[in-house]
């Protein structure tokens, strides 16, 4: 099988020499495109800026912002049969980019923020989707809630949570994984290259069933 993976954060700039971004190691979408290589299928693996090593196998591409991320998926999706959104894309982007570098001045300053495009999203509703959709969900509280509503909401077919506060550039994660059908797996705590394990795991046999049922 082909697989398309986001990893990282995304880097929002305000100026040429600043950005927005968060605390995404990138950690568990580089260890679900590593294991999906040793499991024999083929990676696209998109990555925000991250200080990890490729894994050997992979085609890399390489992004910065939101934008770019969304460019770069939208050329790849279609010829995947499973899609794994694990990137932290950042939510806003400065309405406007300053083309130099803003200068420090007394007083405060504002930043106006619109939202960046939900690539995610963009997927969930495309008409005729013949891949496998996965959404990840880091979020602080009401875990299970919160994830179940961008399951429907982004109408993705799997939606795997988790403890931003346990998972951000940590090396284990506890995973909580919501279907459509309202089932629900938990993993506990473990190191993120066997959790990424279980996933594929999950993904394969679930993209499986997908294609059999069309055929
Ligand atoms: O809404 P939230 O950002 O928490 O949703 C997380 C999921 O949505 C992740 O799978 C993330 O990769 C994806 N996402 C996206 N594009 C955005 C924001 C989030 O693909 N602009």
């Amino acid at each position: 099988m082909r697989f398309l993976v986001t990893a990282g954060p995304t880097r929002e700039l305000i100026d040429p020499v600043r950005y927005i971004s968060n605390r995404s190691s990138g950690k568990m979408g580089y260890a679900i495109a590593e294991v999906a290589l040793e499991a024999g299928h083929e990676v696209i693996l998109i990555s925000g800026p991250v200080h990890l090593e490729p894994p050997r196998g992979a085609k890399l591409v390489s992004v910065s912002t939101s934008d770019e991320m969304f460019d770069a998926v939208h050329r790849d999706a279609d010829s995947c049969d499973v899609c794994v959104l694990c990137a932290a894309v950042a939510d806003y982007k400065p309405a406007k980019v300053s083309p130099v570098k803003i200068k420090k001045r007394a007083g405060n300053l504002s930043l106006e923020l619109v939202p960046t495009r939900d690539i995610l999203d963009s997927l969930g509703h495309r008409q005729h989707r013949q891949f496998l959709l996965v959404g990840f969900a880091a979020e602080t509280n009401d875990v299970e809630q919160n994830a179940a509503q961008k399951l429907h909401a982004k109408n993705c077919d799997i939606m795997v949570a988790n403890d931003a506060r346990l998972g951000m550039e940590s090396d284990e994660n506890e995973l909580m994984i919501l279907f459509r059908d309202s089932e629900m797996r938990k993993i506990s705590r473990a190191p993120k290259k066997n959790l990424a394990r279980e996933l594929v795991k999950i993904y394969s046999e679930f993209a499986t069933k997908r294609l059999t049922k069309k055929m």
